[in-house]
């Protein structure tokens, strides 16, 4: 079984353990001595998350949108339209929602979050999330994190995917399943590749494990992740879950790509 981020904190210290441990406690210690700074643009910040100019910055994704994707639409021509990627090439998902367009900012925080030691960025992140996605917890079991390889998550120490859902739960009262979803591969970062090859990389990286079915079969899930690119490992994770007897899979990410403006059709 691949640990979750809380047995892995209290698990039996290992030589990158104690470091990182050295570091979070070094961390901690400059944390009370000097300021919070924002992520994005490092100015001092009295909370956690942006600072007012960056936060400014940010673009929530509010209706219209794709009520499939959740692809922004430039207008409003009434409700229940889906965009044109909805139709031509529909998700194995149901709906999918993201708090922010991915942009500079987004993609600032995201790093930040995920590879600069700001895990303290997750409640307020995973806070608009649960904004974003209100209409997906109405009749949902749990949420699904999409899950890192164990040696990537070993090395990260946390999954931030999990991290995010955590806040999600506790803000909407749903279990975080855990288990539900397995990484076989240790695939590539997604980062350069284009569509077909999203799709080709992520194909069977995902398994739900015996011990999992329980959590997914007859289950109304909602997958979590900090970003959507092409959806390709949204739709594979979506299709693993469903292949195992799961109701319904929606999706929730921290921020989405959005390609250029879109009519809807
Ligand atoms: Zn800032």
């Amino acid at each position: 079984m691949v640990p979750t981020f809380v047995s892995r904190a209290v698990g039996r210290p290992a030589p990158g353990r104690i470091t990182a441990a050295l570091r979070a406690a070094l961390g901690l210690a400059v944390d009370v001595a000097l300021p919070r700074l924002c992520p994005a643009c490092r100015e001092p910040v009295a909370d956690a998350g942006l600072c007012a100019a960056c936060w400014s910055k940010l673009s929530f994704i509010a209706r219209p949108y794709c009520e499939r994707l959740g692809i922004p639409f430039p207008f409003d021509s009434g409700p229940g339209l889906l965009s044109m990627e909805a139709m031509a090439d529909p998700p194995a998902y149901g709906r999918a929602r993201a708090a922010v367009r991915y942009d500079e900012v987004a993609r600032t925080l995201v790093q930040a979050f995920k590879y600069g030691d700001r895990l303290d960025l997750a409640p307020v992140m995973g806070r608009w999330m649960a904004r974003a996605g209100q209409e997906l917890f109405d009749g949902a079991h749990a949420l699904v994190p999409v899950p890192l390889h164990w040696r990537r998550q070993w090395a990260r120490r946390f999954n931030q995917s999990a991290l995010l859902a955590e806040v999600v739960g506790k803000e909407n009262r749903l279990p975080v399943a855990y288990t539900a979803l397995r990484r076989m591969k240790a695939t590539p970062q997604q980062v350069g590749l284009s569509q077909s090859q999203r799709a080709a990389n992520v194909q069977g990286a995902f398994r739900v494990p015996d011990e999992g079915k329980p959590e997914v079969t007859g289950r109304r899930l909602i997958l979590v992740d900090d970003v959507l690119t092409s959806g390709a490992t949204a739709d594979t994770c979506a299709r693993a879950l469903l292949r195992a007897g799961a109701a319904n899979v929606d999706v929730l990410v921290f921020a989405r790509v959005v390609a250029a403006t879109r009519a809807p059709i």
